[in-house]
This record gives C-alpha cells, structure tokens and sequence, in this order.
C-alpha cells in the first residue's frame, strides 16, 4: 500500500486545441514546485498522480500543490492492487472511527468483476462490520470513502479532496512586470494576475540611504512570497534617490509623489520591453490614496507608451485586499513597518488631482532623459 497524491486540474482552461500546451505548462511548474522533494508525476485521464515520495514529506509537498495555479483541487489517497481485498484493506485505512459515511466508487476499469455499486455496498458493508460506530448516510453524511478503480490494474481510496488555488497555469497567459512596494496592495495584484496564467517579474525602487536595508530586505521577502506562486520570478531594485533629490531641488514639492510616479512608470517600462513582458501591473487600487485618483493615474499612465497598465485591485476596498493578502501568506510581511521611498520627501500637502499641464510644466525642469540613463545603468537583478 502506497501513499499517492491525486491532483485534478481545472478542466474548463484545458479543453480544445490548446489542451496539450496548458498541460505541459501545468506539469512544468509542478514539477518546479516539488523541486528538492523525491517524487515522481505521473499523468492517468484528466488528472496527474505524485508517486514515489517520502511519506514523512507528505505535508510539505501538499503545501507546494497549494499553490500551483492551475490546480482545482488535490487528494491524499492510498494506491493498492484493484482486487477487492487491498481495496477494502485501504477503505479501512482511510475510514473515521465515528459519524456517517457513504462509499462513492468510480471505476475506469469496465472489466473489473463488480459495478461501481456492487464495489461500494460491499465495501461500506465490510466497514460497518469493521468500525462500530459508524453508520451509513448516502444523503448527508459525516464524510466519504472514495473509491476509485483504474485502468492500469490499481486502485486509490481517500477520504478528502481539498481545494487547490484555481486559476489557469502561470506560462500559459503571457508575462508581465509587478511594481512592487513593500506594501500590502502589490503582492496581491501580482498574485491576482500570476493566476490568471501570467509570468510575473517584479521591480522595484528604492531611495537608499533615505529608505533604509530593512525595507529592502522586506520587498525581498515578499518577492519570495509569490515566487511560490510563479514557479520562481525575476526581481529588479532600482534606485531613485537621485531622481527623489533632484525633484525636492527644482520642482514644487507638492508633485514630489506625482513626478516619481512618471519616473516609475518609464523605467519600469523601459525594463518591461528588454525582458519580455508585455504590461505593467500595479496594485492602485481607485481613490484609496492621494497619488491614486484618476487625476493621479492619467498622469503616470500618460509616460507609458507601448504596453498597457494592469491595475487588478481598482475595484477593491482595503479589507477585500487585506483577506487575499492573508491568504497568499503576504500579510505579515507587508505590515512591517518599514517605509517606502514614496514617503520620502513626502510634502505636507500633495496636489491630490494632478492636471497633467502642470505636471509637465514641473517635469520640464528636470533633464528627464539623463535621469532615466542613470537609473537604467544601474539595476540590480536578483532571481528568487
Ligand atoms: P502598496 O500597498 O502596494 O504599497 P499603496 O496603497 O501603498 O500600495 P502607493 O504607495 O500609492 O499605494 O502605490 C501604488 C502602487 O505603485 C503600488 O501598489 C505599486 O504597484 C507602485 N509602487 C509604489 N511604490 C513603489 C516602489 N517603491 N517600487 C515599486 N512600485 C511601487
Ligand atoms: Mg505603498
């Protein structure tokens, strides 16, 4: 009797022509996940079996699957020989001891001896002799004994399918570049368009020594955060302490935030085109802040020339964005304490609907070109 893992891929994304191409992006960036785990894929009709791991590791590897994009959900089973003996052997193993139950058989296998309810009453039988207290519920019960016949001449039996993340495998859907903060809002925009099947690189700016290691090292961590999700992710950190400077020298503060958004928004760009992504994503989320009205926003998208701006959370509010960020595992990351180089030289009253004339007028006192120039010479790149 040996401990497998059953994961079932959601079907909708995979039908039709392009059924071989998410399949072999979805087993790409499982096996990626498993990546230091003994273990082997194997693929059975519409849905894949891990076999051959350590027992002792079933938990991690099931913390991995979770997070595969693509999966709809994933079972813990046991895989015995298909004669009715190891299938009730198992059956037993998998059983409560207390509560109702049912005994749900699938079999692929039409020449196995019995039917799928001939397997199932005779199964649930034995049981009940087994467990004392038990009782049979087909309409509501406490929990099911699944039971499913092969083809290949073996049999798996679980008791729980868990839920999987969803979505369509990352890969399949294009690539794309994550402004990310170190605050709560972007991680969850990556995340958000990493599920929909997009390659995720991440970029972001810094004005160190203003901004302080700390707050490096955070945007770092929540970087790795959803690597897990992306199967591994490309991290740019950019410096625009001098940009920051130069903007606090010549322009009206008050469109400090506004001007380095611009800046932001070109330099990302300029990244996106030599690395292969084909849009912006940021986590703006529609008037949550002054520098993210619409005023705001057709400001910094107005530098963005070729690609276009995905702003996942515009329709969010804070709470909606805090419980996908729980849930991705980035909340307590995010609520370090450590600031953001937009609250550097940050003016008491920051011009809250930017007209974009007078934005340039303020932009035209810098020599944009040579600042981007230097920005651009000097990106450091990690691989997470
Ligand atoms: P977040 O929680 O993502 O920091 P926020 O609510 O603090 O968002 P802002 O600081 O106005 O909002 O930032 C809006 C968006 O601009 C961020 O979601 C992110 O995409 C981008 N951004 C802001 N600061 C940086 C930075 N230092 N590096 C990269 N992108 C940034
Ligand atoms: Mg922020």
């Amino acid at each position: 009797m040996e401990k497998v893992i059953i994961i079932r891929y959601s079907e909708i994304h995979l039908k039709g022509k392009n059924r071989g191409y998410f399949e072999r992006a979805f087993l790409v960036n499982l096996e990626k996940s498993l990546k230091g785990y003994k273990h082997e894929i194997k693929r059975q009709s519409g849905r894949y079996l891990i076999e051959n791991f350590n027992e002792s590791e079933v938990d991690e590897i099931s913390d991995r699957i979770k997070r595969v994009f693509g999966v709809h959900s994933y079972s813990v089973a046991l895989k015995v020989k298909s004669n009715m003996d190891e299938i009730f052997r198992a059956a037993k193993k998998v059983c409560f001891e207390h509560g109702s139950f049912k005994v749900n058989t699938h079999r692929a296998d039409k020449t196995f001896c019995l039917n799928s309810m001939q397997i199932s009453a005779e199964i649930g039988g034995k049981l009940l002799s087994e467990f004392k207290n038990i009782e049979v519920d087909v309409h509501n019960p406490d929990f099911v004994i699944n039971i499913d016949i092969r083809e290949n001449g073996t049999a798996l039996a679980f008791n729980e399918f868990f839920k999987g993340a969803g979505g369509m495998p990352v890969g399949t859907s294009g690539k794309g570049l994550l402004l990310i903060s170190g605050g709560i809002d972007s991680p969850v925009a990556g995340h958000m368009i990493a599920k929909r099947g997009m390659v995720v690189d991440c970029i972001h700016f810094h004005s160190y020594p203003y901004t302080n290691a700390q707050a490096r090292d955070k945007v770092v961590e929540l970087s790795k955060v959803l690597s897990k999700y992306t199967c591994g992710l490309r991290l740019n950190i950019v410096s625009v302490t001098h940009i920051q400077e130069e903007i606090h020298k010549k322009c009206n503060g008050e469109y400090m935030v506004t001007l380095l958004r611009r800046f932001m928004f070109r330099i990302a760009e300029r990244i996106a085109l030599k690395t292969g992504a084909q849009c912006l994503i940021t986590g703006e989320s529609l008037g949550q802040v002054a520098s993210q009205t619409i005023e705001g926003m057709t400001s910094s998208n107005s530098v963005v020339e070729k690609l276009p701006v995905l702003r996942p959370l515009c329709g969010f509010d804070k709470d909606e964005i805090i419980e996908r960020s729980r849930g991705m595992g980035a909340y307590e990351i995010s609520i370090q304490p450590y600031e953001d180089c937009c609250t550097v030289f940050l003016p008491k009253h920051p011009v809250i609907k930017p007209q974009l004339s007078a934005v340039v007028e303020e932009e035209n006192k810098l020599n944009v070109k040579e600042l981007l120039e230097e920005a651009l010479n000097g990106v450091e790149v990690l691989h997470l």
